[in-house]
């Protein structure tokens, strides 16, 4: 389906819903195929509790042929050996295809893990085709070096692909996170084997098609729908898998590594989780501004977002009348239906998830913490899992609510005094993904930003960002990054080649 007009109302994306058809199947070497053990596991829409499709249940048998056909589509070389140029030119065809097809890829993420489709359209689609065409255009623009030899040698240093790149990805932005990895490694002449979350599959699934479309030969892009313990274990445990990136929870991140050092450490690249502090002090030059991007830091993408201003440090003199204020522009974070245009807060992605943020804000009433706002699952009678945006003061940074990640709309407020009281506090977790300072204060705001043990820091705004910077976590938020030109690291082998002259 390729676009004509975007639809502008809820009947009209749901007349496009409607219509949609649904592929399950993975793709392997070029082809579309149901699993080899023929199991399949239901696709369900948390928008309404609908089943959309069965999807293909891949498991280590599925990826042993996804291995052998990326490792021998790398060995031939039609794509590893191709000129930069023209791996460019392909690639900047397949983000024009994730263009043209925006308005089925946007569905499709909508019904699969519930956002608001408002979202989809206008951030997740062109997100993912500019984390494309970006990566495409830089790739014939890099260079290798030469060393500083002695005049009788030559040392040169290049960079050449890894080899067969497997890339396991989460649920809360399923084609983002594929494209930040999928964009440098395909860049950079890898084969690759994408398996999307067993939460949203689909839109991977539909990302293989559209790969094929616009030209990337048969087995060096592969898609494998499945769970983690099943193919993304046998994937991570492959002998033959040279490098593994990774976007998911810490959990998983560590088991990855455990993985790789049981088989062949293979390289493994992690972006994991995030509990990240949203310091404003009394000084902020725009306290609206702040309160409106400290509802939106935790309220966007219904709060599931790695780097979600989960723990809000606020200065004591201001801490009722920010509070106040964050609770007031939580208003306009109310969820309503994820096809519905105006919607800005959607459905949590599946009922475990649901279970688990209901249970947080259980856990926070328990240790003692001031619910302030929300604290309940809505709109039950549509079928669909909808949690309240959820304000939670008086937290102390050891409790549960704001040391371990939720992953959902709830909002842990902590009281401070002192710059220093700040920086402990934002500093004390085990994370370190990202974290934002909101003041006037030019010594403030670099003092705080130098200190601060994270991968992104915002000073006066929340959750910046382009393919023209690098993103990822400090600590147990991970290794490596994704985006800008440090990408290319992950996916390619340094090599010094000496020639000795006569
Ligand atoms: P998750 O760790 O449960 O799953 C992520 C992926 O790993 C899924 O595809 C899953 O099937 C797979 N997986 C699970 N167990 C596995 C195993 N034993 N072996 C191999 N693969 C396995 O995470 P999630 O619930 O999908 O996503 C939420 C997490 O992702 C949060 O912690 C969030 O912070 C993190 N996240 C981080 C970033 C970042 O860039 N740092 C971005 C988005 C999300």
């Amino acid at each position: 389906m390729s676009d004509t007009s975007t639809p502008v109302t809820r009947q009209q994306w749901q007349q496009l819903a409607d219509q949609l058809r649904f592929e399950g199947r993975a793709y392997i070497n070029g082809a579309s195929q149901w699993a080899v053990s023929g199991e399949t596991f239901p696709c369900i829409s948390p928008v309404d509790g609908r089943q959309l499709a069965q999807v293909a249940s891949c498991d280590q048998a599925d990826a042993e042929q996804a291995v052998i056909a990326a490792r021998q589509a790398f060995e031939q070389g039609g794509w590893s050996r191709l000129a930069p140029t023209e791996r460019k030119r392909v690639l900047i065809r397949f983000a024009e295809l994730i263009e043209a097809n925006g308005d089925e890829l946007a569905l499709l993420e909508t019904l699969d893990m519930g956002k608001p489709i408002a979202h989809s359209r206008a951030v997740d689609v062109p997100a993912t085709a500019r984390a494309i065409r970006w990566t495409a255009e830089a790739i014939d623009k890099v260079y290798g070096e030469l060393a500083a030899t002695p005049h009788d040698q030559i040392g040169m240093i290049s960079r050449e692909p890894v080899g067969v790149v497997a890339a396991i990805v989460p649920w809360n932005f399923p084609m983002i996170m594929a494209s930040w990895k999928i964009a440098p490694a395909l860049a950079t002449g890898n084969s690759v084997i994408l398996k999307p979350s067993e939460k949203s599959p689909l839109t991977a699934i539909r990302l293989a098609a559209l790969a094929e479309e616009a030209g990337i030969p048969a087995g060096v892009f592969n898609v494998l729908p499945g769970f983690g313990h099943t193919v993304g274990k046998a994937l991570a445990l492959h002998m033959d898998v040279d490098c593994l990136v990774f976007t998911g929870s810490t959990n998983v991140a560590k088991q990855l590594m455990i993985y790789a050092g049981q088989s062949n450490m293979k390289r493994v690249w992690l972006e994991a989780g995030g509990k990240s502090p949203n310091i404003v002090f009394a000084d902020a030059p725009d306290l609206k501004k702040a309160a409106a991007e400290a509802a939106s830091a935790i309220a966007f993408n219904q709060g599931e977002v790695c780097t979600a201003g989960s723990r809000l440090l606020v200065q004591e003199s201001i801490r009722d009348e920010f509070v106040h204020m964050v609770c007031d522009a939580l208003k306009s974070w109310h969820p309503g239906h994820p096809l519905d245009p105006a919607t800005t807060c959607g459905a949590i992605v599946d009922q475990a998830q649901l279970d688990r943020v209901i249970g947080y804000i259980s856990i926070g009433q328990a240790e003692g913490a001031k619910l302030v706002q929300g604290g309940k699952r809505i709109m039950e009678d549509t079928g669909g899992l909808f949690v309240e945006p959820t304000v939670f003061d008086g937290v102390l940074n050891p409790m549960r609510i704001a040391s371990e990640e939720i992953f959902g709309p709830v909002l842990s407020v902590i009281g401070f005094n002192s710059v220093d009281e700040a920086l402990t506090i934002a500093n004390d977790s085990i994370y370190g993904l990202a974290a934002a300072v909101w003041t006037s204060n030019l010594n403030t705001a670099h003092k705080v930003a130098r200190a601060l043990r994270a991968g992104s820091v915002w000073i006066n705004h929340y959750d910046g960002g382009d393919m023209t910077a690098p993103f990822g976590g400090f600590k147990q938020s991970g290794n490596g990054r994704d985006k800008s030109l440090h990408a290319f690291d992950k996916y390619t082998e340094l090599k010094a080649t000496w020639i000795a002259l006569d």
